[in-house]
């Protein structure tokens, strides 16, 4: 049909012109979804829903309503974030026949704005993993290479991008869940500021940590789903509050003035370039970009950070040990799978229920937070973590107190082959070595897709900006993808 929807404001002109329609748009992602739905990236696709919201929109539209920022536009969402009236498993059997009884706040706030939701995508079981392989509903493939992984843990929202299933998606964020999925499916991933986007109606993974984002092909179209879903909300106190600046309660500005000539004082970390686990054309084609980069008057420095080996342990200590008391509201009484074997006493009725419903590594984390905040060994691994988190949150104020932006690789690789690190979680874990800095400051990250490896696979760059500056962040990359 020659219709492509390259971009939300592209999409939006044609709406407006009567030269397609929304309905049109969604029977475009519909047929594309059934085209390929081998890779698995949808659990459910809500296709007759989307069918009718999209004709209500139209006919709105053309009784002159005026529409909404995200009028028409095509949205899947992540199994971790609740949408009302909805199944939400979070890739678990644990919450198999579970169905949301509200919508999330970033929801809401799309729906207020005439966004169409189309699905929910698969992803790791609870957001745990860096794959996409430990969902109980099978992997995701990468539609660049079949057979190599997506990433995780919210793959299907990025390969939904990737093979244009929908315009945008939604995932979450606690240690690279976006970012790296986006850079190994060669879409833009953004992980907002801890704050910014209310996490309420997302299933918790690690609490100080987690965060919605955004998955998109253009630098415009994720700041218009950032400036609609950010912003205070009475059901999540640690959302920052509106100061009344546009800026400041997440609007963004890209038009020509906004920050096009500006140069920036970029870092990154000499440690990290250098790091052994890193594949040297990723390390080459980051280094050239940034010879370029000073060409055009930007400066850019190389910075000691002593406490990158200290950053991916840290964050595992805290997230597994968050991981074990947020899932252990998962007993199968309240909700979610229940064991059908009915006559044990309590405690044992609990443990069969939840050791069925949950996943390999889910019980790993499990088991493994809880062993972290145990009477004898709290002091030894949860007080030290905490320690190396305060002493990143003190680096890096003082980093951008002389810098604007932070850039490291995403991931250590390109995306792998499918299997490849199962049996070896340690492995997988160091592959988020350069993800999990963002989140244990809070700071906001992007992962622009900028390169494509010899071996054929997508890959990109990372920019971090201080917190609560995702104006600089996405003019910084808007920039840098206009290249
Ligand atoms: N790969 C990391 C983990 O397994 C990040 C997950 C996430 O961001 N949800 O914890």
């Amino acid at each position: 049909m020659g219709l492509t929807f390259q971009s939300i404001s592209g999409y939006q002109a044609e709406l407006q012109a009567g030269k397609t329609t929304c309905e049109e748009a969604v029977h475009h992602y519909l047929a594309a979804i059934q085209q390929q739905q081998e890779l698995n990236a949808w659990l459910r696709v809500y296709g007759e829903e989307a069918l009718e919201k999209a004709r209500l929109l139209d006919q709105r539209r053309q009784n002159g309503h005026p529409m909404g920022k995200l009028h028409g536009v095509v949205v899947g969402l992540k199994d971790v974030i609740a949408y009302k009236g909805h199944p939400l498993s979070a890739s678990s059997r644990i919450l198999k026949d579970y169905v949301s009884i509200y919508n999330a706040t970033a929801v809401e706030k799309l729906l207020m704005e005439e966004a169409i939701i189309i699905g929910h995508l698969n992803c790791d079981e609870f957001a745990m993993g860096s794959s996409n392989e430990n969902s109980a509903y099978g992997n995701v493939l990468n539609a660049r290479d079949r057979k190599r992984v997506p990433g995780g843990s919210s793959g299907g929202s990025a390969v939904a991008v990737q093979a244009g299933l929908c315009m945008v998606s939604l995932g979450s964020d606690t240690g690279g869940s976006v970012r790296q999925p986006a850079d190994f499916c060669g879409v833009l991933g953004l992980k907002p500021t801890y704050g910014r986007v209310s996490r309420y109606g997302l299933i918790a993974y690690a609490s100080s940590f987690d965060v919605i984002g955004i998955f998109g092909q253009t630098i415009p179209d994720v700041a218009k789903v950032l400036e609609v879903i950010a912003g205070e909300d009475e059901f999540d106190s640690t959302v920052k509050r509106g100061t009344g600046k546009p800026e400041d309660n997440g609007a963004i500005s890209l038009d020509p003035t906004g920050g096009a000539g500006r140069k920036y004082r970029i870092a990154y970390f000499k440690e990290a370039l250098t790091h052994p686990g890193l594949d040297p054309e990723i390390r080459d084609a980051i280094l050239s970009r940034t010879n370029r980069w000073r060409e055009e008057g930007h400066t850019v420095t190389a910075i000691d950070f002593e406490l990158l080996d200290y950053i991916v342990p840290a964050y595992y200590v805290l997230s597994t040990a968050e991981a074990s008391s947020n899932l252990a509201r998962f007993d199968g009484v309240r909700y979610g799978h229940r064991t059908e074997d009915r006559n044990l006493e309590l405690t044992e009725f609990y443990k069969r229920s939840r050791s069925e419903g949950f996943g390999k590594e889910v019980k790993r984390r499990i088991l493994l937070g809880t062993f972290v905040l145990s009477a004898g060994y709290y002091d030894a691994y949860f007080t030290k973590a905490q320690q190396v988190r305060k002493r990143l949150a003190e680096r890096t104020d003082l980093i951008f107190k002389d810098f604007d932006i932070i850039i490291l690789p995403t991931a250590p690789t390109t995306a792998f082959p499918i299997g490849e690190k199962m049996d070896d979680p340690i492995a997988m874990y160091l592959a988020d070595i350069y993800t999990v800095y963002a989140n244990l400051t809070g700071i906001p990250g992007i992962s622009l897709p900028l390169f494509v490896h010899t071996n054929g696979m997508p890959f990109g760059i990372q920019a971090m900006t201080s917190r609560f500056d995702e104006l600089s962040l996405l003019q910084f990359s808007h920039q840098m993808m206009q290249q």
